[in-house]
């Protein structure tokens, strides 16, 4: 059943013939549709920002950023283009080099947006971390990227980093954003406004190769440290393809994603692929807020929307009367990430806006989306939808410890039978997927089975091609769409001296989909009750931040360990929810 938003009507889908589509499509044509550098080369930015300004775009907004406290600003194609120039040329006087990192810590203000074109204009990589994060998860990431500049504010600087420093010897640069008197009264850090004033005009795109490293991603793992995923300019190429056929972005569309640039989402599809496709960005620096989100959604007149699963079901819980209160008559087409979309809110969706949440699928490492809901198709609730043109998806089985299971001429065993479940796997070659976990070749490797690339996600496709999203193959956690990783969250408690074992799950929760919960054994001499708990809440979230640190602690007797130590999150869980324990014969002691 496809109820299409009356407005929309006269607005044709850019993908009106789905089988069509996939048939004709080839990653060499998309290709064709950039610009690319003289001589063959290709750099993001000159997609995404030089290409509009010396065109009929130039005077045409690229991005405006509502501030919480500042007044609205806008940036035209031209004037983003001197800005990210400027910042380009700052790095270059900075002696920045080539391929080397420059992070960014930063809520959703312009000198964020600036750095990350500038960046990629100047030929470094650029690497952002989200402004919610502790100092734990900062430091790990600036060390494990070798990041050689990063760029803050004042107040993040002063909360976060300032303790670091002494940490982060490789790093040379702090370019600070904030009141110049401040900045000039921390002696270790620069005034990023001022060196960018000095750094002077117009300069030529470096001229950085398809397969050049452009953006690092840091993602969770089950186990470890961080894996910083590996990007290059080409994945322009899917950022913006992807855009067309999953989003239906076009220019003159006024598009907001809401993603924060933190996360993947918020740079492939916050940045990058509105940019490159000519279209007017929408920016808000704000947190969810209902009737904000709404007056944005109204007096944007946003045409494309581009959000996650949470922030609907907390319009959802605010009622669809609260929508109809505003004039939304803009919105054409809604899209959502990032964790399971409940089809109730898909159908709350068609009702509150007039179109439904079209739900897609992707993660850090296939750095676009590879499956979607499309504008043309029918739209299952509860579906992700079907694999984008361009990219082949499969099921593949996995044996009982989870691993991929090989014929005995080293292809992968496929699940052809609709409904059964198993991990979804794609075929290598799109131009966004990640080329590395930089510096951890095994661990990037281990992500391939049969010349297929393992997702780790559980999946089942029904009869039609759609595919259900089922479950995370592993203990990661997704708490309002952000990805954590159990581990980082343990480890940290455990440098608590009242902390004998930590073991971290996601509980599940009707709005944000898991919070993060930890179960505590406490060392001896230690006394469980209320004030510890308050504290081991308060430490974690100092560390790690109020994105990952836990919101829940549980005092347990001990953490459930299999024989070789490994603890059992599966079995806490199972625990936690009342749900059948599976096979326990490896427990310790058991
Ligand atoms: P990240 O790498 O942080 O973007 O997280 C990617 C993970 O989020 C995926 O591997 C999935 O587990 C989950 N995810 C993303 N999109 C969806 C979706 N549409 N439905 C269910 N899970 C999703």
């Amino acid at each position: 059943m496809t109820v299409e938003n009356p407005r929309a009507q006269g607005v044709p889908p850019n993908m009106p013939d789905y089988e069509l589509a996939r048939r004709r499509f080839s990653w060499a044509s998309a290709r064709a549709r950039l610009e690319g550098l003289p001589g063959g080369g290709l750099n993001i930015a000159h997609e995404a920002v030089d290409r509009h300004a010396r065109g009929p775009l130039s005077d045409a907004v690229a991005l405006r950023f509502l501030g919480k406290r500042r007044p609205q600003l806008e940036l035209t194609y031209a004037e983003l283009k001197r800005e990210t120039d400027r910042f380009a040329g700052m790095l270059e006087g900075l002696g920045v080099g080539r391929g080397e990192r420059v992070s960014a810590l930063a809520g959703r203000i312009p000198e964020l947006y600036i750095a990350a074109l500038g960046t990629l204009k100047h030929g470094s990589v650029f690497c952002p971390l989200f402004s919610a994060f502790g100092p734990d998860p900062i430091l790990q990431r600036l060390v494990l990227g070798d990041a050689r500049a990063l760029v803050t504010t004042v107040a993040l600087y002063r909360r976060k980093v300032a303790e670091l420093r002494d940490r982060l010897p490789r790093l040379e640069h702090v370019l600070l954003v904030g009141d110049r008197d401040e900045i000039a009264a921390i002696p270790e850090v620069k005034d990023l406004r001022a060196l960018m004033d000095a750094a002077g005009a117009a300069r030529e795109v470096a001229s950085t190769a398809p397969g050049d490293m452009a953006l690092l991603h840091f993602t969770s793992g089950t186990t470890g440290r961080p894996k910083g995923a590996v990007h290059v300019h080409e994945a322009v190429v899917a950022h913006r393809e992807t855009a067309r056929a999953a989003l239906d972005l076009r220019p003159g569309d006024v598009f907001w994603c809401t993603a924060d640039p933190g996360w993947v989402t918020g740079t492939s599809y916050g940045i990058i692929a509105p940019l490159a496709l000519g279209v007017t960005s929408v920016v808000d620096e704000a947190e969810l807020e209902i009737d904000r989100w709404y007056g944005i959604l109204q007096d944007q007149r946003v045409t494309v929307w581009y959000t996650a699963p949470t922030a609907l079901r907390m319009l959802m819980r605010a009622g669809a009367q609260v929508a109809r209160e505003y004039d939304l008559g803009s919105l054409r087409f809604i899209a959502s990430v990032g964790e399971p979309l409940n089809p109730a809110v898909v159908v709350w969706s068609r009702e509150a806006f007039g179109v439904p949440a079209h739900d897609n699928w992707w993660q850090t490492e296939t750095g676009g989306i590879m499956v979607a809901n499309f504008r043309s198709m029918e739209v299952r609730p509860g579906s992700m939808g079907r694999p984008l043109p361009g990219i082949e998806a499969a099921v593949a089985r996995r044996d009982e410890d989870g691993l991929p299971v090989l014929a005995p001429d080293g292809t992968l065993a496929l699940i052809e039978t609709p409904d059964e479940q198993g991990e979804l796997v794609l075929a290598p070659g799109w131009p966004s997927m990640f080329r590395g976990y930089l510096g951890e070749e095994e661990r990037y490797r281990r992500c391939f089975a049969g010349g297929w690339y393992l997702t780790g996600d559980l999946v089942r496709r029904d009869a039609d091609g759609y595919f259900w999203f089922v479950g995370r193959g592993d203990d990661l956690i997704k708490s309002a769409g952000h990805l954590i990783g159990p581990f980082e969250v343990e480890s940290v408690l455990l440098e608590h001296p009242a902390v004998a074992e930590a073991g971290v799950i996601g509980r599940p929760d009707p709005v944000a989909g898991e919070i993060v919960k930890a179960f505590v054994a406490i060392a001896p001499g230690g006394e469980e009750g209320e004030p510890l708990r308050r504290e081991l809440l308060a430490f974690a979230r100092r560390r790690l931040g109020s994105a990952v640190a836990p919101r829940e602690i549980e005092f347990v007797a001990s953490v459930p360990r299999n024989r070789s130590g490994k603890i059992m999150r599966r079995l806490i869980r199972a625990r936690e929810l009342g749900l059948p324990e599976g096979d326990v014969s490896t427990l310790e002691g058991g």
